[in-house]
Order: C-alpha cells, then structure tokens, then sequence
C-alpha cells in the first residue's frame, strides 16, 4: 500500500507559518484539537489522504477538499465538511430540531457538542436518504462526530462546481437552459418530498450546485421530515426562494400555489 501524504497545513496548530492570514483565521476557529484528531483517524484508515484548504468558510461550517485514493490507487477527490461548534451559530437550529422525531432523545440544548454531532448526523442520514432516491447530491462516505466526508462535486483536478446563483450559461441558450433547470427542480422537490419524505428547509440558489445542466443538491443538514409540524412552512419558503431566483433570471414560472400542489399531490 502507498504511503499516505499527510499535508494537512491548516490542521498544523496555530503557528506564523500559514502565509494566509484567511487560512490562519479558519484554522484557529475550527480545526481545534479534537477536529485534527479526527482528521488524523481518517487519514490512517485512508478514507482521505490529504485534506487541502477550505473551499467555503461560512457560520456554521467550513468545507474542505480532500484526496483519497481508490484501490487502484487512482486519485479521487473528497469534501470534508466541518461543523463549527461555537455557540453563536445554533440559536437558528432550535425551530428544525424541535418536532424531528429523530432526534428527541439527543437534543439537548445545554450541550453544543452533542448539538453539533446531532446536525452532522442529521446531514449524513438526509444525504443517504437524498443521494438512494438517485436525486444528484454528494454520496455520504464518512462521519465522526462533527466532520462529515462526502463525495467532492466538481472536475478531476478539484474545482468545485459553481453554486447554481454563480452558473454561467451561454448567452445562446441560457433561456432555455433556466427553463429546462426549473423543471429540474420542481422534480427534484417532488421527489425529495415523495420518496424521501423530506423539506430542504434552505432550498436556494446558493444550496444548489450546478454543471452541465445538472443540478445538484447540497447542505441538507436543517432538511426535516414531512411530519415535522412546520414542514410545509419550510416548504413554501423553499419553493418562493427557489421561484424568485428563477423569475430573476427571466424564466416563467409557475404560480407557488401551483408549485406546492404539485409537489405535495
Ligand atoms: P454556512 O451556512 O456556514 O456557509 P453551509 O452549511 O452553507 O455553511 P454547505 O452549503 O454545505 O455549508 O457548503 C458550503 C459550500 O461548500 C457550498 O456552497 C459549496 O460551494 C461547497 N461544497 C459543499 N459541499 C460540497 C461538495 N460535496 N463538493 C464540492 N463543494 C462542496
Ligand atoms: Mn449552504
């Protein structure tokens, strides 16, 4: 077996040696001990072989890329998504937790980790669900704790793919293309509602990926089962964000009345 590279550049604790003062900032608010740990764990079981710098830092998670390598050898990339664990960012989470059936037992406010560990988890469980029904999303590989492994969305030399609000269409056909995306997404909530019984609940332009007139559905950690009391509250608000983004790019959409009958029926 090959040795595994360890570059883990932002896990090395705290010192001047990071150029960037961004990556500094990023490791020092979530690559805690505890986080290079795990990090370490699943680099000598090979489920990744080299973490590289974050692609997204935002409130409540950071997202890095990864390598691993296939049995034979072959590189593939990784997303190695991180949950903060700070208190600010779960004032939000209460009003998805509260009514989940499935997570009665563990929510217990008073404690931020077991929060954390119990929103990863979410995440993963939604992304199975999600990525079996064969809606496009990031396969789950991996979850310890707080840090969730999944399939990299993007091209083999580790772009990511654009978020659907930063998709370039060709002048050409971009009126079509939105069209032909908006129907895509009406079937993605509907099976997402039918067959996995789940609400988004963050549904928009920046939750999608987008490449080659393919959509793909990301961030799924707050998305509730549909006898979640507010679920058809989440619901609306997903299909008026998702709606109004693309009556902005000039598609015309149907009514969000139409939209939810649909869906539901
Ligand atoms: P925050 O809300 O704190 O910004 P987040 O919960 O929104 O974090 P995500 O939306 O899941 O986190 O991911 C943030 C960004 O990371 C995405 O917009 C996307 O650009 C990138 N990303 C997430 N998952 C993947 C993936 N599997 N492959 C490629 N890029 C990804
Ligand atoms: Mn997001």
């Amino acid at each position: 077996k090959h040795a595994s590279k360890i570059r883990l550049d932002d896990v090395k604790d705290g010192q001047a040696r990071d150029k960037d003062k961004a990556d500094r900032a990023t490791s020092e608010q979530v690559l805690d001990q505890r986080t290079r740990m795990i990090l370490y764990q699943m680099i000598n079981r090979g489920v990744v072989s080299e973490v590289h710098g974050a692609i997204s830092t935002g409130k409540e998670a950071n997202v890095y890329g990864a390598v691993a390598y296939a049995d034979d050898l072959t590189k593939v990339h990784r997303a190695v998504k991180v949950y903060k664990t700070a208190i600010l960012s779960f004032k939000d989470r209460e009003r998805y937790i509260t009514g989940e059936h499935r997570f009665k037992s563990g929510a217990d406010k008073g404690n931020n980790r077991k929060m954390v560990k119990l929103w990863a988890e979410k995440e993963f469980r939604n992304l199975r669900r999600i990525h079996s029904a064969g809606i496009a999303c990031p396969e789950p590989i991996q979850l310890k704790l707080h840090v969730l492994v999944m399939d990299f969305l993007g091209d083999r030399r580790g772009w990511a793919y654009p978020r659907l609000r930063d998709a370039n269409l060709p002048a050409d056909e971009a009126e079509q293309t939105w069209s032909a995306l908006y129907i895509q997404l009406l079937g993605i909530m509907r099976r997402l509602y039918q067959v996995c019984k789940l609400v988004h609940a963050d549904l928009s332009e920046y939750n999608i990926l987008y490449h080659k007139k393919q959509l793909y559905i990301i961030d799924v950690s707050q998305s509730v089962e549909h006898d979640h009391p507010r679920s058809l509250e989440f619901l609306r608000m997903d299909i008026k964000n998702t709606g109004d983004f693309f009556r902005r790019q000039g598609v015309d959409t149907l009514a969000d009345r139409a939209v939810f009958d649909f869906i539901i029926a």
